[in-house]
């Protein structure tokens, strides 16, 4: 059986597996290594422990065992197939996990010096706690996770526990009944300030007097140890498995010292707040007093809480395990309130500046919330004037002023800041493609849009090629008139020193010629000896998106592999060409990356591939003086 024949049989059957099969065999010897998948799993942020992935990962072992054929292939990843389909095409919500990585762990290392602010000391087992305690952990809605520093720590939850207890209730009773005793205002005020709205509710539940309002309703029936219990047991689907741990000596210590919570209990009792209204007991008030202490006193770590926000950033589904752990609604309904009320007295500005519903503890926790994105935890105990963890807000702030994760983002375009939501390849391609395609097609409404949005005219592509040039290679008099218009350089270089005039030059448009003489361009010689007639230029048969054959290029020049391996896998043909005829295998031998080189050639490149001026990839490397390249080439 010949090999077409027998991929042709896999294709039939292993239809979906054989794409990405096929990108990960990376030197086209018809199988994969399991170091390979299991490499490509990791920097995707899938993790050993997910639920999901635990056959997959069983099975890959041992990772130096024989590589995959088809079949075998198929076989092991079948129990989450499309899990890992996703993974390898780059199609899980944060598609270049590993670059997000290391952009994360940079602010983490960055954040870990600063050493302002003061831990809790109101009781001893909060002042007794390690300053320098700093642990970091993120938990995207497909379950990619991330871990710095002390993320398996046991911290005190504190105030974290008030958005989950509000949660609690709701599951139980509905918004309408948790409602009438607890408002949704933010107070103004201080968290434990002697306040109540005017119709004697305490204004929301991430603050002292609303918190203790929820504790009172969670499972009011049932004696103070099952509610705790209760409470307990519901994290089990947020963090999907484990429960807190209960610090008895903290609860002690919280009861000890919590006159001023007491004094808020009594004043809402006072004005009949509480359910029942004046017939409210003392021993309920009481009870629901040590349900608020005692839930204040859990400990969980900073991935278990990561789990828990990721899982509100679901929309109440764990991300690991798939379970639905709290209703749509309920969600909506605590984040909204996370969001204005979450962050202590700077709840305002931190919804202002950072945009994500949040909420900190006086333990150093601070949760945080990227609907549809991920959910994050820091864990650092130092804490500012007004009780939030100054590493805390430290990272939330930087790593807004990286990424496009304030609500608001969206309107404001996002240029200046990386969307993590869109792979790299795609961004990075899409500044120029559009730009060039457009010039280099005489269609100015395009390049007026992109201007308008804040492109730079004057970018050029992984060749130096911009608008200008494209434009005055195939003739767009209009184009040009409006590029110089707009204030474009008119003598910019590309690779190989050729100018835009250059290109008019040679596509015989005289009067784009005159133009840009006329805007000072001077000509350069020529730098683009014509090397041969191209017949097949440009090369219209290959039917690929036009950003994905940039974005193509764009990885083949920047070494990017991985990259790489994503688009083949999402079916991106190696073979893909741009506006000058150039291929992946062009740039990848211009700039002398031979792992790339080698991968393309084993997935189909072309080396006798020709761009506008008639050049090979060989000659690329030639030229640019990658003799290995140029000689493995030219065979
Ligand atoms: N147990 C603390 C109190 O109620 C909680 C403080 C906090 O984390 O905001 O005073």
């Amino acid at each position: 059986m010949s090999k077409l024949q027998s991929e042709q049989s896999f294709t039939h059957e292993h239809r979906r597996e054989y794409r990405i099969f096929q990108a990960l065999d990376m030197a086209g010897t018809g199988s994969v290594s399991r170091a390979v998948l299991a490499r490509t799993l990791a920097s995707a942020g899938l993790r050993r422990q997910d639920h999901r992935l635990t056959q997959v990962f069983a099975e890959l072992e041992p990772l130096d065992g024989p590589p995959l054929s088809l079949e075998a292939f198929a076989d092991l990843i079948s129990s989450a197939a499309l899990l890992v389909e996703r993974a390898v095409r780059g199609n899980l919500v944060i598609p270049d996990f590993s670059e997000f990585e290391s952009a994360i762990t940079a602010i983490f290392e960055a954040v870990s010096s600063n050493q302002d602010g003061r831990q809790a000391d109101y009781i001893p087992p909060l002042a007794e706690v390690d300053p320098e305690g700093f642990g970091v952990s993120l938990v995207t809605v497909d379950g990619q996770r991330l871990d710095l520093g002390q993320a398996d720590t046991d911290f005190s939850i504190q105030s974290t526990c008030k958005p989950f207890n509000y949660c609690f209730a709701l599951e139980e009773l509905g918004e309408e009944t948790v409602h009438q005793h607890i408002g949704r205002e933010p107070s103004g005020r201080g968290f434990n300030a002697y306040v109540l709205q005017a119709d004697n509710r305490p204004h929301n539940p991430m603050i002292n007097a609303g918190a203790i309002m929820c504790a009172s309703l969670i499972k009011q029936d049932l004696p103070t140890f099952k509610r705790v219990r209760h409470v307990s047991e519901s994290w089990r689907a947020l963090t999907g498995g484990s429960t807190p741990r209960f610090d008895a000596y903290m609860a002690m210590e919280e009861d000890r010292t919590g006159d001023r919570n007491r004094a808020l209990a009594y004043m809402m009792k006072n004005e009949g707040a509480f359910p029942g209204g004046e017939d409210f007991e003392d021993a309920n008030l009481r009870a629901a007093l040590e349900l608020y202490f005692k839930t204040c006193s859990l400990e969980l770590t900073a991935s278990e809480m990561a789990m828990a926000a990721a899982t509100l950033a679901n929309g109440g589904v764990n991300p690991s395990t798939g379970e639905r752990a709290l209703k749509r609604e309920t969600v909506r309904s605590c984040l909204s309130l996370m969001y204005s009320c979450g962050m202590y007295d700077f709840s305002g500005e931190f919804a202002f500046s950072i945009g994500v519903p949040a909420k900190s503890g006086v333990g150093g926790a601070v949760i945080l919330v990227v609907p549809g994105l991920f959910g994050l935890c820091t864990w650092s105990p130092r804490l500012d004037a007004v009780g939030n963890s100054v590493r805390g807000v430290d990272f939330a702030t930087r790593m807004v002023r990286e990424y496009a994760l304030h609500v608001f983002d969206g309107v404001a375009g996002t240029r200046e800041r990386i969307d993590p939501r869109i792979p790299y390849a795609r961004w990075r391609a899409s500044q120029t493609a559009e730009a060039l395609w457009a010039a280099s097609t005489g269609d100015l409404r395009t390049l007026r849009r992109l201007e308008v949005e804040g492109f730079d005219l004057n970018q050029g592509d992984y060749d130096g090629r911009t608008a200008l040039h494209l434009a005055s290679a195939e003739g767009h008099t209009g184009v040009v008139q409006y590029l110089l218009n707009e204030g474009v350089n008119p003598t910019v270089l590309d690779r190989w020193g050729g100018t835009a005039l250059g290109d008019a030059i040679q596509g015989s448009h005289h009067d784009i010629e005159e133009l840009l003489r006329g805007a000072g361009a001077q000509d350069s010689g020529s730098p683009h000896p014509i090397v041969a007639t191209v017949d097949a230029y440009p090369a219209e048969s290959i039917d690929v998106d036009a950003v994905d054959a940039v974005a193509l290029l764009w990885a083949a020049a920047e070494d990017d592999l991985g990259g790489i391996v994503r688009l083949v896998a999402n079916g991106v043909p190696v073979a893909a060409t741009d506006y000058d005829g150039r291929t992946a295998l062009h740039l990848a031998a211009a700039e002398g990356h031979e792992r790339v080189v080698d991968y393309l050639l084993a997935h189909g490149a072309q080396p006798g591939a020709r761009d506008r001026w008639g050049s090979t990839p060989s000659e690329d490397a030639q030229n640019a003086g990658h003799s290995s390249i140029s000689a493995k080439l030219a065979q």
